[in-house]
């Protein structure tokens, strides 16, 4: 469920934005000549901001999008019409170069990994953005009508659907880079991907409209908020998220510690003897455990949520409950991780990463470790009246169910 929410916010805010333009467009042209002239320059803050964003973020991908946009916008805002070309195009050439170069573009951002943007790897894509724009302008020039025009012949014998002035090799560029990211987001949901589904989507309305620089505008405006929104939403995500765990992080713990009402419970949860752990089989197995045990952690039952602390340490906030209340689901929770065993693949901590590998590819699951974890809870009353008195409480409860020879709950 909580996976359904997340995919639909992720969609519904470009989806929105989209929408919006879309409406936008259709009452945009009541607007006056001076109106719409104010209306083709809203692009360029939004790019500025955009990309400033995106560069501090270290977020390349948008980055060099807005700065492929920028051009684009550019060229076609100011570059003079073709004269008698008796197209509704007012410019024939830069709308097929577009046409190609923008899919293309988001294709390849798309496969690149985050390098930086201002990094040897950026400066290299800056370069390729150049090449790119001085390739534009060879084929802008009339000598060069001639490759202009196998570009937009026919690749298959088919009749696309509709009557579209895209030439095949666009539709095939848009739809080969919507089905990578179709792919890329159901391997992996990412608010990067979806925003670029969605940009492609946007372009692909508006090419396939011809010309009209109003439309173009708009769809530069709502594709760099679609681009920013991403940015945003994956910073706020990381900012309340845990990397190594996936769980909620402390930051979002005392967030919603201060949305707890009037009744509550408060449990922390240590996994036990971890340093010797990590002493024996090395820190990146460790990782591993802690990973396994947050997974288990993330599903308590009982209407606890769960957080990572910080180190092997976790805290679960029970609103509305008493400490009894919580006891069995806590009792559930240190069984379920008790009994779930660990494969460790080959032997102990040391040799070459290359060496560990082969000895787990040998030695496959050659032992299987168990974890336990301990439990202290605690819960809101007369003498533990704010939550930050309760989760210490709960603390002192972790204490002594450590001492009680761990693998327990206490309160
Ligand atoms: P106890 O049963 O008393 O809790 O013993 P312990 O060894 O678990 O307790 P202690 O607090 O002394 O050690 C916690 C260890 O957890 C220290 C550190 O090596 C390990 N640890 C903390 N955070 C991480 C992490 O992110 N990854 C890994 N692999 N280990 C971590
Ligand atoms: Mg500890
Ligand atoms: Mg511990």
């Amino acid at each position: 469920m909580n996976k359904l929410i997340k995919a639909a916010s992720m969609i519904g805010l470009p989806l929105v934005l989209l929408v919006l333009a879309y409406m936008a467009y259709h009452n945009v042209q009541a607007l006056s000549a001076p109106q719409l002239d104010l209306v083709k320059l809203a692009p360029y803050p939004v790019f500025v901001i955009g990309g400033g964003l995106a560069w501090k973020f270290n977020r390349s991908r948008e980055f060099f999008l807005l700065l492929m946009f920028t051009l684009s916008a550019v060229s076609l805002q100011y570059l003079p019409k073709l004269p008698g070309t008796g197209s509704p195009i007012a410019r024939p050439d830069l709308y097929l170069i577009l046409s190609i170069v923008l899919p293309l573009n988001i294709l390849l951002f798309s496969l690149l990994k985050e390098r930086g943007v201002f990094s040897l790897w950026g400066c290299i894509r800056i370069g390729g953005i150049a090449a790119e724009a001085a390739a534009a302008v060879w084929l802008l020039l009339p000598e060069q009508s001639g490759v202009l025009e196998r570009l937009s012949k026919d690749l298959l014998p088919v009749n696309l659907p509709g009557q579209t002035p895209l030439p095949q090799v666009s539709v095939f560029l848009f739809v080969i880079a919507w089905i990578l990211l179709l792919v890329k987001q159901i391997r992996r949901r990412s608010s990067q991907d979806t925003a670029c589904m969605a940009v492609l989507a946007g372009m692909l309305y508006v090419l396939n409209m011809n010309y009209d620089p109003v439309a173009y505008a708009l769809l530069w405006v709502v594709s760099g908020i679609i681009l920013v929104a991403s940015i945003i939403q994956d910073s706020y995500a990381m900012a309340f998220t845990d990397e190594l765990t996936g769980l909620p992080s402390r930051r979002a713990l005392k967030q919603d510690m201060m949305k707890l009402g009037m009744n509550y419970a408060i449990a922390m949860l240590d996994i036990d003897h971890f340093k010797k752990f990590n002493d024996t089989y090395g820190h990146d197995t460790g990782d591993e455990v802690l990973r396994l045990v947050a997974s288990i952690v993330k599903e308590v039952s009982g209407g606890g949520k769960a957080f990572r602390y910080g180190g092997e340490e976790f805290s679960i906030l029970f609103p509305g409950k008493s400490t009894q209340d919580t006891i069995p689901h806590l009792e559930e929770l240190r069984e379920r991780v008790a009994k779930r065993g660990f494969a460790i693949r080959g032997s102990g901590r040391g040799g070459s990463k290359a060496k560990q590998r082969s000895k787990a590819r040998s030695a496959k699951a050659a032992k299987t470790i168990y974890i336990t974890i301990s439990i202290g809870i605690a819960q809101k009353n007369e003498k533990y009246k704010k939550p930050d008195a309760v989760m210490k409480a709960a603390d002192t409860a972790l204490y002594r169910a450590k001492k009680k020879g761990r693998n327990c709950v206490s309160k």
